[in-house]
């Protein structure tokens, strides 16, 4: 199964994202994570990315697609992915898009996790990461909005998204994703 998990910060995309590979057994692709080792690793690509990263702004395109395009090709994605953080953009889903035609692997589902704006402050407010100071939650959120948003008519022309409510608890929204992904395993 290839999946793409798209929901604003805060909406609680990390831990339900663990619940779902671990019941699936796919390949967790969260792309930042992958941009804050790269970082945390001093890498060239690392260091370019977090001058976008601690303001709060979207990495350049480029630098995502090349780093899924290669994580993309490793022998634990073969069998099935969960892309969480990947595509943001519509260029990076386009750019996927072209990936997986060529490859005949399209994606099954695309998963919205949806959560209001001020529920999603107040989390992130409470998190303590490094970019998660309110100018810089600010930031993400308007990114979110203005270039991620977008994606969700561009995947449901598609006929490919489903979504699903980010409020309860913990449980009681993994039922859900459940539920939905169980009709594509
Ligand atoms: P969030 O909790 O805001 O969803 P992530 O952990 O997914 O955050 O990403 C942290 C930061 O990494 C983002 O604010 C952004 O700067 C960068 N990033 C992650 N994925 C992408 C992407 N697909 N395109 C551009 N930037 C990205």
């Amino acid at each position: 199964m290839r999946i793409i998990f798209i929901g604003p910060p805060g909406a609680g995309k990390g831990t339900q994202a663990e619940r779902i590979v671990a019941k699936y057994k796919l390949a967790h692709l969260s792309t930042g994570d992958m941009l804050r080792a790269a970082r945390d690793a001093k890498t060239e690509v690392g260091l370019k990315a977090e001058k976008y990263m601690s303001g709060g702004q979207l990495v350049p395109d480029e630098i995502l697609v090349d780093m899924i395009a290669e994580r993309l090709k490793q022998e634990d994605c073969q069998t099935g992915y969960l892309l969480d953080g990947f595509p943001r953009t519509i260029a990076q889903a386009e750019a996927l898009d072209s990936m997986l035609d060529a490859k005949q692997t399209p994606v099954d589902v695309v998963l919205e996790l949806q959560v209001p704006e001020e529920e999603l402050f107040k989390r992130l407010a409470g998190r303590g990461r490094a970019d998660d100071k309110p100018e810089v939650i600010r930031e993400r959120l308007v990114a979110y909005t203005n270039q991620t948003s977008p994606l969700l008519e561009y995947y449901n022309k598609k006929g490919k998204l489903k979504s699903i409510g980010g409020l309860g608890s913990i449980e009681d929204i993994f039922a859900e994703v459940v539920q939905v992904l169980d009709t594509f395993a």
